[in-house]
């Protein structure tokens, strides 16, 4: 009884949520520019009715009945500890507060895109200083007595904790800066000409469509359309959208792009159909949602045996012959430092995601004022990644996440990288051959393995545990690294780094 008064008072929650990512979509993807004031409106509007009803004192006496009532271990009882978590985590946070910071975010993400263009973080400064004084205050409310910077990461990878990914972030550092550095000194320079030429838009949608078929994404429960930006948005594991966007003199950003939102998409698919609309019926975080992305873009796209199988829909699509695997591979996994994070490699990626991880920190913990942040972000890029951007918008002003108030959210996709990569390692381990498969267009079995181990759990159990439990050990980058080490040494010659025995 006291679980249908939950589910009850969920399911219309869920329906707004749902109706807000619909507007949010559409907003990316067909609205007019003409839309944006209403559309803004509209969606403020949904906003605050979705608070509203999270923060109800009706939700929050039936999620505590549901839990009392409830057997310990139960799917019942986690409906309600899922639920109780998100609802006092909201009602944590003053009215006020969360008033304040709708408006700072909304003034910051219009500061920041004219300071992007100009390429001067002064016109974004004093936004973002608000927004970085309410955040504080909202990680204090939060937190409850915890460590603010926590409760910032816990709002998007729920049990992540500062101190647990420090030694991981470290790990990262001392086996990658070395690494690069090597690399740049052996003075081998990837020939990137087999994944040049001309691609059209239609022919390389082709492309994309028959990848993201292949490794099972169900089209008539989706949708592919154009954005500036790709990503991925589900209304229902019945109705997924992903999007691309493409470079006609490259086709890897729109294969790569498509097959890594298909990842996600493949996650929202095969969540539960019968936990639709209640706590449970969603992804445990965004660490593990971004592994699933990037075990397919990378540990299964950029495989040899992937590509193998690609030959023939790329002959399909663009009416020429693939170049030879052996020549398109290294084209697939340089080794070469930039200054745009979205824009990086596998093998210096997590290296963007630790400068902007030791900058919240630092910001959090009262060591660094907002005032200098470009020339925090500068330092250390030149330490970390030995470039040193020549402007704001390619360095401080480059990423939307800190505009929308979105601190502790950087990290989820280094751990969305280990994640992967330990499953992807468990995976072959229990599967077998997996490049093989790939190569004879076998993508089920893996696709199928991942629904078990963790699409079909929902919320039910957090991400680390997820993949503690397909792999039979903790979290750790051991797997991640290994992957990197062994293509830089494929690619470059070069062992720097990475020496575990
Ligand atoms: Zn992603």
């Amino acid at each position: 009884m006291s679980q249908e008064r939950l589910l009850e008072l969920w399911r219309p929650l869920h329906d707004l949520r749902m109706t807000r990512a619909v507007l949010e979509w559409d907003q990316e993807t067909m609205m007019p520019p003409g839309g944006a004031a209403a559309r803004a409106r509209a969606l403020a509007t949904l906003a605050g009715e979705v608070h509203a009803r999270l923060v109800d004192d009706a939700l929050h006496e039936a999620a505590l009945r549901a839990r009392d009532a409830a057997e310990e271990g139960s799917v019942e009882h986690a409906q309600a500890l899922v639920a109780l978590r998100d609802v006092e985590r909201a009602r944590r946070v003053p009215a006020r507060l969360a008033r304040e910071l709708a408006e700072a975010t909304s003034a910051g993400l219009v500061s920041w895109q004219a300071a992007r263009k100009e390429s001067d973080f002064a016109r974004f400064a004093p936004d973002l200083e608000r927004i970085v004084r309410l955040k504080e205050e909202e990680a204090q409310a939060v937190a409850d007595g915890g460590r603010p910077y926590d409760a910032l990461l816990d709002e998007y990878e729920p049990g992540t904790r500062e101190a647990d990914l420090v030694p991981l972030f470290e790990r990262i550092r001392a086996e990658l800066s070395p690494r690069i550095r090597a690399v740049a000194e052996s003075g081998v320079v990837v020939d990137e000409s087999p994944a040049q030429g001309q691609f059209p838009e239609a022919h390389q949608r082709a492309l994309g469509l028959a990848a993201s078929r292949a490794i099972g994404f169900d089209h008539d429960a989706g949708r592919l359309d154009l954005a500036a930006h790709p990503f991925c948005t589900s209304f229902s594991p019945r109705d997924v959208r992903i999007t691309w966007r493409f470079q006609e003199d490259d086709f890897r950003p729109a294969l790569y792009g498509i097959l890594h939102e298909s990842g996600h998409g493949l996650y929202e698919q095969g969540l539960p159909l019968e936990w639709e609309g209640q706590p449970l019926g969603e992804a445990a975080g965004l660490g593990i949602h971004e592994s699933q992305s990037r075990l397919w873009e990378n540990a299964v796209g950029r495989s040899r045996g992937f590509l193998r199988w690609l030959a023939v829909p790329w002959r399909e699509a663009f009416g020429a012959p693939m170049p030879d695997v052996e020549e398109l591979w290294p084209a697939l996994h340089t080794c070469r430092p930039s200054l745009i994070r979205v824009e990086a490699d596998e093998s210096t990626y997590d290296l963007h995601v630790l400068v902007r991880f030791e900058l919240e920190r630092r910001l959090f913990s009262g060591e660094l004022a907002t005032a200098d942040l470009p020339a925090a972000w500068n330092g250390a890029y030149e330490e970390v990644l030995g470039l040193r951007p020549a402007n704001d918008a390619e360095g401080v002003l480059q990423d939307i996440h800190w505009a929308m108030g979105a601190f502790g959210y950087f990290p989820t996709y280094t751990l969305g990288n280990l994640m992967a990569a330990q499953l992807f390692a468990a995976a072959g381990a229990e599967l077998g051959d997996l490049e093989a498969a790939f190569a004879a267009g076998e993508f089920a079995p893996l696709r199928e393995w991942l629904r078990e181990k963790v699409h079909r759990h929902g919320r039910r159990w957090r991400s680390a545990e997820l993949v503690e439990r397909a792999s039979g050990r903790p979290l750790t980058p051991d797997d991640h690294l290994a992957r990197l080490a062994e293509q830089v040494e494929t690619v470059y010659g070069v062992t720097v780094g990475g020496a575990t025995g």
